[in-house]
């Protein structure tokens, strides 16, 4: 049998015959034991080859093994399958009276997916959602199981590792109590002035704080911050409210976005700016994202406003977060407090590339490292060198797959291999 698999939004389409897709563990074990080169794919939502496992390779999706979701509430931990994504797993802790600590724009993506590749929302002292995770379980090239837990030499590699380590069967993440978040939306703040101690300020005036614009204009055309009611919300002098819903990209409607107008809700139903019950089967888009040391924001701002007329004509929209330093060697987050430049493209590949390479080419010498899991023309070996500690992720994916059975032309890229 042969089934097209490609990922969501449908600019790459999967070499593999088909998509494996085990129902028990040990389904899964004896197929990566009698397996050359496997890869595992999670909810698809990355927009590069990230996941192709070559034409003789294994795709493996874990989405039919059975689901976990155990809260333990004394320990505040939960632990979960790989598989899960977001949505569901933030219902069944808030369920329990806990929460996440932070979400990502959409709550569709999966949980071992998201983790592998870095994957992160906003608020300056919220970490990316690798941050929470305590222990990941690994199915190995053998087959066995391997658990890494925080403590183990191995652990500051094994979370954010591409998929090149194993198949995550599971990870145990912690919790916090829950809380309650408001969404109030601003429009209009210009560029113009705009210092970087302006930049830290309003980057820090709520938990999450994300800035829009077009770059049809230099400035942005609307500001999100996502408050916990247990937080103060400071003046904010900079822009003004909006007066109505809006949808991150202009002109689209709000609908499928998650509450705004300062009313309070739920942690995963405003932290998302998209609703989970609204479900994307596929985009109209393409993604490009870099993560940069955040005392270049506005020197990255700047560089972006001298090249808006190239960006601008392919642009959806522009979205600037905030991300805590972590310590996952191969986070583009990692040793660094990080501003974030992501852009939602068109989904005109060919238009698209060179603007990449044009933003890439402003962004040089900002150190920026592009999101795994997003389009980006970095050469491997510039890459490389913005990794301070990929000679041990590459020793850690030796020592735990000799074979390099989960490696695939995009991770030995990155290794170098
Ligand atoms: C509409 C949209 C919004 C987005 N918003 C954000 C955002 O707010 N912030 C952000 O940082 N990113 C965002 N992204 C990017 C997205 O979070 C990442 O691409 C993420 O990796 C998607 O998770 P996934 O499960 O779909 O991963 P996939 O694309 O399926 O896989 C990504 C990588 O993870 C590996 N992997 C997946 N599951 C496993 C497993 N069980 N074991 C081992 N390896 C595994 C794959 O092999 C691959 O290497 C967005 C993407 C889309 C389409």
């Amino acid at each position: 049998m042969t089934e097209t698999v490609t990922n969501w939004a449908g600019n790459i389409t999967y070499t593999a015959k088909e998509l494996q897709r085990p129902h028990s563990l040990d389904a899964l074990r004896a197929l990566v034991a009698g397996s050359a080169k496997v890869r595992v794919l999670g909810s698809g939502h990355s927009f590069n080859e990230i996941a192709e496992p070559g034409p003789e390779g294994v795709l493996l999706s874990i989405a039919a093994l059975p689901p976990v979701i155990d809260v333990d509430t004394t320990a505040r931990t939960v632990r979960v399958s790989g598989g899960v994504r977001y949505a569901e797993l933030a219902r069944e802790v808030y369920a329990h009276g806990l929460a996440l600590p932070n979400m990502a724009s959409l709550p569709h993506i999966s949980v071992a997916g998201s983790v592998a590749t870095g994957t992160h929302g906003s608020g300056v002292s919220n970490g990316s959602l690798a941050t929470p995770v305590r222990e990941v379980e690994l199915v190995t090239a053998d087959g066995s199981t391997v658990t890494i837990g925080r403590g183990d030499e191995r652990f500051d590699g094994a979370v954010t590792s591409l998929g090149a380590l194993g198949v995550v069967v599971a990870l145990t993440l912690d919790l916090e109590p829950t809380y309650d978040v408001e969404q109030h939306l601003f429009t209009e703040l210009p560029l113009a002035g705009l210092d970087l101690a302006a930049y830290d300020t309003i980057a820090a005036a709520a938990y999450s704080v994300s800035l829009f614009t077009d770059w049809r204009e230099p400035g942005f055309r609307q500001v999100w911050l996502k408050r916990r009611t247990d937080q103060p919300l400071p003046d904010f002098p900079w822009a003004t409210p909006a007066t109505e819903k809006l949808h991150p990209v202009p002109g689209m409607p709000a609908v499928n976005c998650t509450e705004q107008f300062g009313v309070p809700g739920p942690w995963h139903e405003r932290l998302p700016h998209f609703r989970a019950e609204f479900t994307p089967s596929s985009g109209a888009e393409l993604q490009s994202e870099y993560l940069l040391p955040r005392r270049h924001a506005v020197d990255m701002l700047k560089a972006l406003d001298g090249i808006r007329e190239t960006v601008a004509p392919v642009l959806q929209t522009c979205e600037i977060r905030t991300v805590a330093a972590d310590r996952q060697w191969l986070s583009p987050a990692y040793g660094r407090d990080t501003v974030a430049a992501h852009f939602t493209w068109v989904e005109d590949t060919a238009a698209v590339l060179p603007v990449v390479r044009r933003v890439e080419e402003a962004l040089d010498g900002f150190d920026a490292r592009p999101h795994w899991g997003k389009v980006f023309t970095t050469p491997a070996a510039v890459l490389r060198g913005r990794y301070p500690r990929l000679g041990e992720f590459r020793a850690l994916a030796r020592a735990l797959d000799p074979d390099a059975k989960f490696a695939n032309p995009f991770v030995q890229a990155v290794l170098g291999d």
